[in-house]
């Protein structure tokens, strides 16, 4: 039979055809940004079923998305007013290709640094806000993002504002060295001096929260929420392994395994987010 005796790798559709179908030919040309791969169900999804939400259709596994989309879904609209924007990053340790680096992900993301901060309603309730965006080499803290957060408490204590967080960070950003770690304590002193003036203040954790991050401001909320399959944790979980000689849990970091252990107080889901942070808000002596 002609079909099984060809040697020719590639069979050709016209049998009558002279021209041969190769790989090349055949590779239909789907632009990258048409379909997402879900880290949850592992199918292809079509982006556009993803709605603005971004969620999975098939798992309602939550895509990461930027601090800007995260922005529009949940304040009230026309109500964000940015602050704290053109703090320059400096170099400390004149880290080798560090201010490139950061001239590319600004032009990529739009943002002049890992967190976006300012002023915004969400539900009718008046708050100061801050959204780390994972696209900016992993949000993590440097000492522009720790200065915009520590200037967005202050603010509100001066506003007498709650102040709402969606955290989202590799940790500190080993680009800046110790003053990265310098951070910490800074945000933390900040956050309580804000919660001596009986101030509210939520974290939102998204995914994923993790290092310097997890181990100052993001735990450091009166009430603490998580997405749903939200990574969380400090170390990693190899060197956490390797250091207990255990075997973790396959949920461990997760945010339900968190919740269960009382380290997130509810997990709540993306579409209910905004609904959510507006009653705490207003549970909480809210500000219209
Ligand atoms: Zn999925």
């Amino acid at each position: 039979m002609g079909l099984f005796d060809r040697k020719e790798k590639y069979i050709r559709i016209n049998p009558n055809s002279s021209v041969r179908h190769t790989a090349k030919r055949e590779a239909p040309e789907v632009p990258d940004e048409l379909f997402a791969k879900c880290p949850g169900c592992k199918q292809s999804i079509y982006q556009k079923d993803l709605g603005p939400a971004k969620i999975c259709p098939n798992c309602s596994y939550n895509f990461r998305i930027s601090a800007k989309e995260r922005l529009s879904l949940t304040v009230d609209k026309g109500s964000f007013e940015e602050l704290f924007t053109g703090i320059e990053t400096k170099d400390p340790l004149h880290f080798p290709d560090y201010k490139d680096k950061l001239v590319a992900v600004r032009k990529k993301t739009g943002l002049d640094e890992a967190v976006l901060t300012g002023v915004a309603s969400i539900k009718g309730q008046k708050t100061a806000l801050a959204i780390m965006d994972s696209n900016f080499i992993m949000a993590s803290m440097g000492t522009v993002v720790g200065e915009k957060i520590t200037r967005l408490f202050e603010y509100a204590i001066t506003k007498r504002l709650p102040v709402v967080i969606f955290t989202a960070s590799g940790g500190a950003r080993m680009q800046e060295g110790i003053m990265s770690l310098m951070q910490m304590a800074k945000i933390s002193a900040a956050v309580k001096r804000h919660s001596n003036e009986g101030l509210f203040y939520l974290t939102v954790l998204t995914d994923p929260t993790t290092g310097g991050v997890t181990a100052s401001f993001a735990m450091e909320g009166d009430i603490i929420i998580a997405e749903p399959q939200t990574l969380i944790g400090f170390a990693g979980r190899r060197v956490i392994e390797t250091t207990v000689r255990e075997t973790l849990p396959d949920d461990f970091q997760k945010a339900e395994f968190l919740r269960e252990h009382g380290f997130v107080d509810s997990i709540v889901k993306r579409t209910e987010m905004t609904d959510t942070i507006g009653k705490l808000l207003s549970f909480h002596g809210g500000v219209k």
